[in-house]
């Protein structure tokens, strides 16, 4: 539990009105699954974050910075600490030429149309991707041939000294789903995408014909964190789950899509437990079947075991 002096502490850094309390994280998670945060906060600029930051690191409270919650499975019993929400209170992009600098909260979907605006290319693959820029750089989010890597120029972080830091695409380290941020104690505030002219209507078609393509293969009509597993070396995730025999395998409200088995679907009701549930037996069966390790792409929050 955070205490009374910590989150009056916090009232000093952020507006009253953008703390709040035992919020449930069901409401910011793309599965629509997760217990309550004790203290939950809206940031609005990197100023308020540096502030936090600093403050939270100095008397020792765990924090956890939120994107769009897409690729997250929050604990049933929620998260003991402090979520630094990074979304659309933080979420200007400015164009200048080639250049897009999109604020760390902006999503994907809007730094994708704003290159369409601009007849920029680069950036089609991300447009159907449901997370912000900043979860986007820390995942290495990609699609369909494209990827993070290949576009980003530029990060802009704040370390755990609350101090800003530039990061340019070497020092990403990017890797299949992951940076070096991933494992570093760092919060993006801002990306620089560096593309090319292109055709608005070549633009346009590819945007559209990826997103048919989503319509098509994917489970977008249940709540979901996208593929549960990265793409092991030689194998497809979802292929190897479906010939395992889960096609369509439940456990409580939590369910193997038949439409992707890489997908794990909320059918209405599944809790946490359900899902971890299902990815265990998934990695379980395919281990003894395939012999090869499943590892899981979404990001766990709350577990004392992982
Ligand atoms: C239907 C569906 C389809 C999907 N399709 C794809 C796809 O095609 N390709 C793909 O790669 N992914 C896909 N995903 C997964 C997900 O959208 C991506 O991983 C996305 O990049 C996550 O961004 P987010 O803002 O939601 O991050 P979150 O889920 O909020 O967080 C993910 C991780 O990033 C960290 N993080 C978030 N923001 C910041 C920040 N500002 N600073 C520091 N750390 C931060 C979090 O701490 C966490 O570790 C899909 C998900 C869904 C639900």
């Amino acid at each position: 539990m955070i205490s009374k002096a910590v989150v009056e502490a916090l009232q000093k850094y952020v507006p009253e009105e953008n703390i709040l309390l035992q919020e449930p994280m069901a409401g910011h998670t793309t599965f629509r699954i997760g217990g309550p945060a004790d203290c939950f906060l809206q940031l609005e600029n990197e100023e308020q974050l540096k502030k936090v930051q600093r403050y939270l690191n100095l008397v020792g409270v765990p924090f956890f910075v939120l994107g769009n919650g897409s690729n997250l499975l929050v604990n049933d019993k929620g998260y003991r600490g402090v979520i630094l929400q990074i979304g659309q209170k933080m979420s200007e992009i400015v164009v200048q030429g080639c250049r897009i600098a999109a604020k760390a909260g902006a999503s994907m979907a809007q730094a994708a149309q704003a290159a369409l605006k601009h007849g920029l290319t680069g950036l089609e693959f991300a447009s159907g991707i449901p997370g912000t820029v900043g979860g986007g750089v820390v995942m290495n989010a990609g699609a369909y041939g494209g990827e993070m890597s290949q576009v980003v120029t530029q990060v802009t972080v704040v370390n755990s000294e609350g101090e800003t830091m530039e990061i340019d695409n070497e020092g990403m380290e990017f890797g299949y789903r992951t940076s070096t941020i991933k494992h570093s104690p760092f919060t993006v505030t801002e990306v620089v995408f560096c593309l090319k002219p292109g055709d608005r209507e070549a633009i346009k078609g590819k945007m559209e014909e990826l997103a048919a393509r989503r319509r098509e293969r994917q489970p977008l009509e249940y709540p979901s964190a996208g593929s549960t597993f990265k793409r092991p070396e030689g194998h497809f995730a979802g292929q190897l789950v479906m010939e395992a025999g889960f096609r369509g395998f439940q456990a409580g409200g939590a369910r193997v899509s038949d439409k992707h088995c890489g997908f794990i679907i909320n059918t209405g009701d599944a809790t946490a437990a359900d899902v971890r549930k299902i990815i265990g037996e998934i990695q379980e069966r395919v281990k003894e079947m395939f012999h090869v390790n499943l590892e899981t792409e979404i990001v766990f929050l709350g577990w004392e075991d992982i």
